[in-house]
């Protein structure tokens, strides 16, 4: 550490040269999706209307899109959940599910699409005429998405019925590097998006209450079945959860309605509405406006902690106690910020959401001069936690790879991907903000969301944005935290 300490001060007072970026103010593709749920065949039946602008450099000659739900898929080569967590996600026994695509058609008609990718996981869309830079195409796809049981992003529980990551998405075109088309993995969220608009309708049994991202545009009642319509601009996903054990408590952050959903006969809606309040209120005051007019909190079958949406979290139902909810209710809250708005390829970086997510929630608990999640303590256990996972790799394997920043798949387990994405991550944050200072950390935070709002910063941004902020160059900061030779004591 004395010798990383040495080379990372040096490195600090280096002068930073700022250097000049224009970016184009981008419009953004559009969703409209309308859909069905069948509770007795657990499946939804979805049709979709993209408005697909193009806003690379390139002409394009095809459409990519992610089938996120054939991960569930029997026969899929990467499991959804990890050996580790089998039992918890499937307490009724392995189950499966799927995405089917019935129809595609553009302007002219039907066209001939194919199921692709490593392992069926995206939709190819020939277009009939390339669609050069900033034009847009308009595309309609028909699908049904067959539900697994099992307690996670998608799949129905004993509780809820969780649609995330559930319809055809569009790949993020890179320039120079063409879709990206991640597979599925068990670890961390293996997602990656555009901000777009979105407008969906969904039908279901009115026995259903329904949690969703987006504010409610009109609701009626027709045959049993409740249609609700929802609008989100400026999103980069939608999903929404279904429970007929749902009780609500609301409150009201300057003008954005936040609704925790919890289950019927829980005694701690107020203190979970009240924390999840307090989170919006700090971290909009720490980092920049809430952009959503909603924000839903959604207690939830998942075998995980928690899970990120815009405009909606879900919070697993096995919390083990008050403490941990609010501990995980901060966290996803934190995405809001750092996946939902500021976006990135959380497969290939996962640490630049989750680490920030991470420190966030320790900032909002010191903020708060929580005594059980003190963040002084906090950091004592990461530290803690971190060395002991560096110990028993180097007994075990002779050696460890901490470096941050790989994919996902690069991760041989779940708790080397949790060590070095939220631990370590979080330990880098508090050395930075240590180093350079509270003000100077936190206007660093302000202005990286301010100038990458609904976009997809890669790392180099991200540490650019926090060179220029801070008046240091933290290039070798970075480097040596997110490649391995930082050495934590
Ligand atoms: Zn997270």
């Amino acid at each position: 550490m004395k010798k990383c300490f040495i080379v990372l001060a040096v490195l600090f007072l280096l002068p930073f040269a700022l250097v000049g970026c224009t970016k184009k103010e981008e419009k953004l593709s559009s969703y409209d999706i309308t859909l069905s749920y069948d509770d007795e065949s657990k499946i939804l039946s979805g049709k979709e209307e993209i408005s697909y602008i193009n806003s690379s450099d390139n002409l394009l000659s095809e459409l990519h899109f992610h089938l996120y739900p054939n991960a569930f898929r029997e026969n899929a080569k990467n499991k959804v959940v990890s050996l580790s967590n089998r039992d918890k996600a499937y307490p009724n026994g392995e189950s499966f599910g799927s995405i089917e695509i019935d129809n595609v058609q553009d302007e002219n008609g039907e066209v001939a699409f194919s199921v692709a990718g490593e392992d069926e996981n995206i939709l190819i869309v020939p277009l009939a005429t390339g669609i050069y830079p900033d034009e847009s195409v308009k595309i309609s796809i028909t699908f049904k998405v067959k539900l697994a049981n099992i307690n996670h992003r998608l799949g129905y529980g004993d509780n809820v019925i969780n649609f995330g990551n559930f319809y055809p998405i569009a790949c993020v075109y890179e320039d120079g590097k063409g879709f990206c088309e991640s597979l599925y993995h068990s670890n961390g969220d293996p997602f990656y998006s555009d901000a777009a608009n979105y407008q969906v309708s969904v039908t279901f049994s009115n026995s259903f209450t329904l949690a969703s991202s987006g504010e409610v545009i009109s609701q009626k009642e027709e045959n049993g079945n409740k249609i609700v319509s929802l609008k989100l601009n400026k999103a980069r996903d939608f999903a929404f959860c279904l429970s007929k054990k749902f009780v609500i408590a609301e409150k009201e952050v300057k003008g954005t309605k936040i609704s925790y959903y919890g289950y019927e006969g829980d005694n701690n809606l107020s203190s979970c509405i009240e924390i999840s309040k307090a989170a919006v209120e700090y971290f909009s005051n720490t980092f920049g406006e809430y952009p959503y007019k909603t924000l839903a909190i959604v207690k939830t079958n998942f075998v995980h902690g928690g899970m990120e949406y815009p405009s909606l979290v879900m919070i697993s139902d096995t919390c083990q106690s008050q403490e941990e909810e609010d501990y995980v209710i901060v966290h996803e809250i934190a995405h809001q910020w750092w996946y939902a708005v500021v976006g990135n390829d959380e497969y290939n970086h996962a640490w630049q959401d989750e680490s920030l997510a991470e420190y966030s929630t320790l900032m909002f608990f010191e903020n708060r001069g929580d005594k059980t999640n003190d963040y002084q303590s906090l950091i004592k256990n990461a530290t803690a936690n971190y060395k002991f996972f560096v110990d028993i790799y180097t007994n075990v394997l002779g050696e460890v790879d901490t470096s941050m920043d790989r994919p996902l798949n690069k991760f041989e387990t779940e708790p080397e991907y949790v060590s070095l994405t939220y631990t370590k991550g979080t330990i880098m944050y508090h050395t930075l903000r240590e180093m350079v200072g509270k003000r100077k950390f936190e206007k660093a935070l302000k202005n990286y969301y301010e100038d990458y709002k609904f976009k997809n910063p890669a790392p180099e941004e991200l540490i650019a944005s926090f060179s220029k902020s801070t008046g240091h160059n933290l290039e070798g900061f970075f480097t040596s935290w997110l490649g391995g030779t930082v050495v934590v004591v």
